[in-house]
């Protein structure tokens, strides 16, 4: 049997723009930008993620006129609209500067992919920042400034909270959807038309499997059922629910599914003890007893013995842990 050369996927698309760009909040890359003139350099991200993809340093405190060192700030109010104020300076309010930095760095770097932040900033933070209620009384329940104003102008960008990369799980899970909304931007880019659109979901059938086959089966029906809907407002919902289940982290389960998935389209071209092979090691996987890498090499390895031009376009195959090693999930 003839054994093509070139690999199934060596490296996850990165689409045919630059490189894949990522926002950070500047104090995470170990510049001293912080209130106290310290920072809060995360290794994952200023070493691992930094020989991936391009960083992009912003520290909204300090692009505001901030100084370093500074006063610092905390929110008040109520967690639907909170206010920035000095901590010492009740008069200091940098609200208003906070969101239109916010709104400005979303239309600069709106060729991004995604965005880590540092947790617990009155700033930066994106979830269960400390505010102090109307009633004075301190509660875990906002988001930043900044940080809110970047999500509601790029509703689709992943983000996420530097404290959440400490799992591989959820590191492989911020990457997958960071490329997937990469390719979803060259998408866009690239002018958008229902064949295109089709093929794009085509080559995430396995990922979005992964997650939720109700969401697999979802986004199936949208494009199946589009008639004759403007490109553009179907492009709009699918890219919203793409991106909501890309959001879901893959189960145990779901990459079992994905895997199987897999094992049938090679099904007709294996050797009998081959499939064998395949099932055990699915199974073993299913139940906790092997890591997911071992079938999926083997699969990989008999990809490329026997192409399949279905299976090929799927960019299940090109999963971030080829590019992360063991940073991802097992
Ligand atoms: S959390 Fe944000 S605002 Fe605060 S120092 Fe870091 S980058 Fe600057």
């Amino acid at each position: 049997m003839a054994a093509p050369a070139e690999p199934v996927h060596d490296v996850p698309s990165s689409g045919t723009g630059g490189p894949l760009r990522i926002g950070v909040s500047a104090c995470l890359l170990g510049q001293e930008v912080r209130y106290d003139a310290g920072h809060k350099r995360e290794p994952f991200v200023a070493e691992v993620l930094a020989r991936h993809v391009e960083l992009v340093p912003v520290c909204p405190e300090v692009a505001i006129g901030l100084g370093v060192p500074r006063e610092p700030i905390r929110l008040e109010g109520t967690a639907a609209a909170p206010r920035a104020i000095g901590v010492l300076s009740r008069d200091l309010d940098v609200t208003e500067r906070l969101r239109g930095y916010g709104r400005q760095t979303a239309e600069r770097l709106a060729d991004i992919s995604g965005y880590i932040l540092k947790s617990k900033s009155p700033s930066c933070g994106l979830r269960r920042v400390k505010l102090v209620g109307e009633d004075g009384r301190l509660r875990r329940s906002a988001t930043g400034i900044f940080a809110a104003e970047l999500e509601r102008a790029l509703p689709l960008l992943p983000m996420v909270e530097e404290d959440d990369l400490g799992e591989p799980a959820m590191r492989e899970n911020f990457m997958e959807r960071v490329y997937g909304y990469r390719r979803w931007q060259d998408l866009r880019q690239q002018g958008l038309t229902y064949e295109r659109l089709a093929r794009f979901h085509a080559a995430h059938e396995l990922i979005l499997l992964s997650r939720s086959r109700a969401a697999l089966l979802r986004l199936r029906r949208l494009l199946a059922s589009a008639g004759d809907r403007p490109i553009d407002a179907l492009a709009q919902e699918y890219g919203k629910a793409f991106m909501q289940a890309l959001a879901r982290p893959a189960s145990r389960r779901g990459h079992a599914a994905a895997l199987e998935r897999l094992l049938r389209g090679l099904r007709r071209q294996l050797e009998a003890e081959d499939r064998v092979e395949l099932e055990e090691l699915i199974a073993a996987y299913r139940s906790g007893r092997l890591p997911r890498i071992v079938p999926l090499t083997l699969l990989r390895h008999h990809l490329r013995r026997h192409r399949s031009a279905e299976l090929d376009r799927q960019l299940y195959l090109a999963w971030p842990q080829i590019v992360l090693g063991q940073w991802c999930a097992p």
